[in-house]
């Protein structure tokens, strides 16, 4: 199933980049194999995926003792201050910097082990009250904060766009991210890049990729359905 499942993502991704007059290579495909089995996490190691995508600290950390090194985990959901400290060392990219007080955090922490923390600032595009991450008016005061942090990088933005039927109607919320981005870019504030936008998911990534998503987070496309109820 796995090696089927990842075949067609492969291939839809391909599909939408070809649409979109860009080239594969320019989007990472990021697995997200929150509350799956470590087995099935080794299975898609061995079928080559080697970017996972975790949302929660302790299922992350676990993980990362039970699978090999060269896997590059990526932190995407909510992230707590006093857990920074667990992960810091093990992600290359924390995708859901959403306050000022968490990005304190991992400039301190990053600082603590002589490192530079690689994040993505949130944002909240769709503005849904139940959702982290930044309002779009309140970036320009985060950003001109983070500017003085020496061991953080800015790599780009995230969102994580309204669940929908119809993906055709994220298309505004994906393109509002990358004005975003155009317009952070523009600024030129010292360790602030917006090279990356990581948007789209299972039931929306051709779309994000069309308008101009760098990773793109897979979970149920890749791993089936999540059971809940089992962990
Ligand atoms: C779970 C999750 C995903 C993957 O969702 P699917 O719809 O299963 O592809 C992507 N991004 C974030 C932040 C998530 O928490």
């Amino acid at each position: 199933m796995l090696k089927e499942n990842l075949r067609v993502v492969e291939e839809t991704i391909k599909d939408a980049c070809k649409k979109s007059n860009r080239k594969r290579e320019d989007v990472t495909l990021i697995a997200v194999s929150k509350t799956k089995p470590v087995e099935m996490l080794k299975e898609a190691y061995d079928l080559g995926v080697r970017v996972f995508g975790e949302n929660k600290v302790q299922e992350l950390t676990d993980k990362y003792e039970a699978l090999p090194k060269d896997i590059k985990w990526h932190m995407i959901g909510h992230l707590q201050r006093n857990k920074v400290k667990y992960i810091i060392d093990k992600v290359d990219l924390i995708h859901s910097v959403d306050s000022i007080r968490l990005a304190e955090t991992i400039e301190k922490e990053a600082g603590k082990r002589g490192i530079i923390a690689n994040i993505l600032i949130e944002v909240n595009v769709g503005r849904e009250e139940s959702k982290f991450g930044l309002l779009p008016e309140e970036l320009d005061t985060f950003i001109e904060k983070i500017a003085d942090y020496k061991h953080i990088q800015v790599k780009g933005l995230m969102t994580i766009a309204p669940f929908v039927e119809n993906s055709e109607l994220n298309r505004a919320i994906f393109r509002s991210l990358r004005k975003l981005s155009v317009d952070i870019g523009n600024k030129n504030v010292d360790n602030v890049n917006v090279g990356v936008l990581s948007m789209g998911m299972t039931g929306d990534y051709s779309v994000a990729i069309e308008e101009g998503a760098t990773m793109v987070r897979v979970g149920t496309g890749i791993f089936g359905d999540r059971d809940y109820a089992r962990v």
